[in-house]
């Protein structure tokens, strides 16, 4: 049985608390691929600024291509509407059989808000769900859930991505927070330099 994990995510840009946590979880549960979703149309980010898919989508291509596991997926850019992680499932389980076993990666912060998602029971019916948490963390889990949820903890890296927006905005060093190609793309675009 072949077993697949996917990433979604913002990805607004891309840093190294994505990529340690899918690495690390590829690893533990011995997966053959990652893919990296990155969302079309997030669905709980409605009323934020969001940078255009495109930018997102190449940075995750650029942040990606030194892992021979990890791969991209287009498939919630070019889905019209808001983009909801069971259609996402769907379509990959559709795409891989039933003798693939998927691992839905999220981090802890994520999956604490599961319940708010579109149609989560069908979701965790659907895969395995990983919740990546910080060690030290305690992550409630719904009994109804339990079943198909593995918890791992990941090394501790408190990275966002609105954080580096943050630092780009005033100008400060986003060294070592993301792959160098990526900071390379951020600067030369002119990437969240004038956000409000
Ligand atoms: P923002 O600060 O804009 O919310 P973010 O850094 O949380 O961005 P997202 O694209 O929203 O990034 O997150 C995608 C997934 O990665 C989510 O499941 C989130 O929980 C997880 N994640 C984000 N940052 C980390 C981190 N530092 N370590 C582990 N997982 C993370
Ligand atoms: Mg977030």
């Amino acid at each position: 049985m072949a077993r697949k994990g996917i990433m979604g995510g913002t990805f607004d840009p891309i840093h190294y608390g994505h990529l340690v946590t899918a690495e690390e979880v590829r690893d533990y549960f011995n997966l053959d691929e990652v893919v990296f979703v990155p969302s079309g149309r997030p669905p709980h980010k409605v009323g934020q600024k969001i940078t255009d898919p495109e930018h997102r989508y190449l940075m995750v291509v650029l942040a990606t291509v030194t892992n021979p596991y990890f791969s991209v997926s287009r498939v919630e850019i070019e889905r019209p509407g808001p983009s909801y992680s069971i259609d996402t499932v769907r379509y990959f389980r559709k795409l891989w059989g039933e003798e693939t076993e998927i691992f839905f990666i999220t981090g802890a912060d994520a999956f604490a808000q599961i319940s708010t998602w579109n149609n989560p029971q069908e979701l965790l019916t659907m895969c395995t769900f990983v919740a990546a948490s910080r060690p030290g963390y305690k992550l409630n889990i719904d009994r109804n859930f339990r079943d198909n949820v593995r918890v791992i903890e990941v090394s501790a890296l408190a990275i966002s991505s609105s954080e580096i927006r943050r630092r780009v905005r005033r100008g400060e060093s986003i060294k070592y927070l993301l792959p160098e190609a990526v900071e390379h793309y951020i600067y030369k675009t002119g990437l969240y330099r004038d956000e409000i």
